[in-house]
């Protein structure tokens, strides 16, 4: 089947894109493989009008509206490869089946990893989390670890005794000199410079932390950055330039969300330094915008 655009990802990014495009009466599909980075968490905070409100739930009511647009396909199915040029594109899913399109939108996303510590993974998205602007407010007033990922880390633990007191666990990460430990003194947040080696906790909750030195320290929750990288290799088959952020690579941009490859579009957390729902949502409009005017001017 031939499409004038095709959206990767059907998440915050690829279906504010497709909204766009579906208002617009192209002919669109989207392909999902149902993995939004946020699916850890139970709820999803700060996207207007739906603070607090299941990230499922948000996907589901997304797509209830978006598939009310007649032009609109979608495939619940992960995208194995992208190739060709502008106009001629063919995506290739899983089962076997292959699509054609005018322009590709890719809002895949990224893949996080997490440091190395026994009872940190089982608890990302609930007591383990990485923005303090999405799960800060819930853990208000409790005894916050910023456990440091890397060398930028000292930003997080600097925020964070807006929400909580805060003690900076610095990993052998962060060297603290006397510039940094004056700004974090005048924060109020306690340095930690032994190594955490196990998370400690009821189910999901924590408890606290036990340190390389045999001591522990009581927390109730961690903020930590992961690393980030593409959750899907179709920007790189396509020859997209990527570039630096803070925790990863993300796909390398030209006016209107293009990407360096003409005809290819790329929004939300896959080609942006700063990740977060409404930012992708912006993004994805933006995207929508221009893959359908290209088609025009
Ligand atoms: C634990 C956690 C909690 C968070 N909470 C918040 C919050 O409260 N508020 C907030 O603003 N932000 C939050 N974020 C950040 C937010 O989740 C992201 O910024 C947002 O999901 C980015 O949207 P996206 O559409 O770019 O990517 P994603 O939501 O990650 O969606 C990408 C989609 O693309 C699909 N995909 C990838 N590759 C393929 C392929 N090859 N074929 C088909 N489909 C593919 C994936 O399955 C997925 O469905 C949180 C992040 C985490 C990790």
């Amino acid at each position: 089947m031939s499409y004038d655009v095709i959206i990767i990802g059907g998440s915050f990014a690829g279906m504010s894109a497709a909204l766009q495009l579906a208002r617009a009466r192209r002919p669109i599909l989207v392909v999902d493989a149902g993995h939004p980075r946020n699916r850890f968490a139970d709820a999803s905070h700060g996207f207007l009008g739906q603070d607090g409100v299941a990230p499922a739930t948000i996907m589901r009511e997304a797509l209830r509206q978006l598939s009310a647009y007649p032009s609109v396909d979608f495939i619940h199915g992960q995208a194995t490869s992208a190739t060709g040029e502008l106009d001629r594109f063919e995506v290739v899913l899983e089962a076997g089946a292959a699509h054609a399109a005018r322009r590709l939108v890719l809002a895949t996303g990224v893949a996080d990893t997490l440091p190395d510590i026994p009872g940190l993974a089982e608890r990302w998205g609930q007591s383990v989390m990485h923005c303090p602007y999405c799960h800060g407010y819930e853990v208000r007033d409790r005894r916050i670890g910023v456990l440091a990922n890397h060398p930028m880390s000292s930003h997080q633990a600097l925020m964070l005794p807006d929400w909580g007191p805060t003690t900076f666990f610095t990993q052998g990460m962060v060297a603290v000199d006397e510039e940094l430990a004056a700004k974090l003194a005048a924060r109020g947040v306690a340095v930690e410079t032994t190594a955490i080696v196990e998370v400690l906790g009821e189910g999901l909750a924590i408890s606290g932390v036990r340190l390389a030195d045999g001591r522990s320290v009581a927390l109730e929750a961690i903020f930590t950055a992961p690393q980030t990288a593409p959750a899907s290799p179709l920007a790189a088959q396509l020859n997209c330039a990527f570039e630096d952020g803070m925790t990863g690579q993300h796909v390398k941009l030209e006016a209107g969300q293009l990407t360096t490859v003409p005809g290819v579009y790329s929004a939300g957390d896959a080609a942006s330094p700063m990740h977060n729902a409404t930012l992708a949502s912006a993004a994805g409009v933006m995207a929508g915008i221009g893959a359908h005017q290209s088609l025009i001017f």
